[in-house]
């Protein structure tokens, strides 16, 4: 069985700039290639799950995303990041879908399509909505990090709070 590391996009990976689309936009938070070459030596394979109501919301198009998301995906193979798949919604909230964060249907499509442990996965995001979706999920590894949108660290339910990804070296995983 696959261990996966779930990570948001947004606010974990890159800078968090609200209904992102343009490559030439798109920041990579500091250390972010180490951090994830650090997850893929503990054997974990990573999975992105992103909403991205920006698409239902008209803001940008599928296609848009799908650019920026293949772009991001080759610079990642070029540091020897593999990606397994990104999960995304491009529902808008009044859709009122099944996969938008904080349900977790996406995650739960991840399940379905690779044979994977939840017990032994991990999830990363930067909203409380991520590690509720995490938890309804199965995942009990939840972290929760500072560098994207304001948090509210006293009601969370993480297991971990930390600055930014590149501190889960910090971690026991
Ligand atoms: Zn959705």
């Amino acid at each position: 069985m696959k261990k996966i590391f779930f990570l948001d996009r947004d606010g974990v990976i890159n800078k968090e700039i609200g209904y992102l689309h343009e490559i030439k936009k798109f920041e990579f938070i500091d250390g972010i290639i180490d951090a994830l070459l650090f997850i893929q030596s503990k054997g974990f394979e990573i999975v992105i799950i992103t909403n991205q109501s920006g698409i239902g919301r008209g803001i940008y198009s599928l296609d848009k995303f799908l650019e920026l998301n293949s772009w991001m995906l080759s610079y990642l193979a070029s540091k020897k990041i593999n990606i397994l798949e990104v999960f995304y919604c491009s529902h808008s909230p009044s859709d009122n879908c099944i996969c938008r964060k904080p349900k977790p249907g996406l995650f739960l499509n991840a399940k379905d399509k690779y044979d994977i442990c939840m017990e032994q996965s991990w999830s990363v995001g930067d909203k409380e909505t991520d590690i509720q979706a995490a938890k309804s999920a199965g995942i009990k590894n939840t972290i929760l990090v500072r560098s994207g949108h304001e948090i509210d660290e006293k009601n969370s339910k993480a297991k971990y709070i930390i600055e930014i990804l590149s501190e889960i070296k910090n971690l026991r995983i």
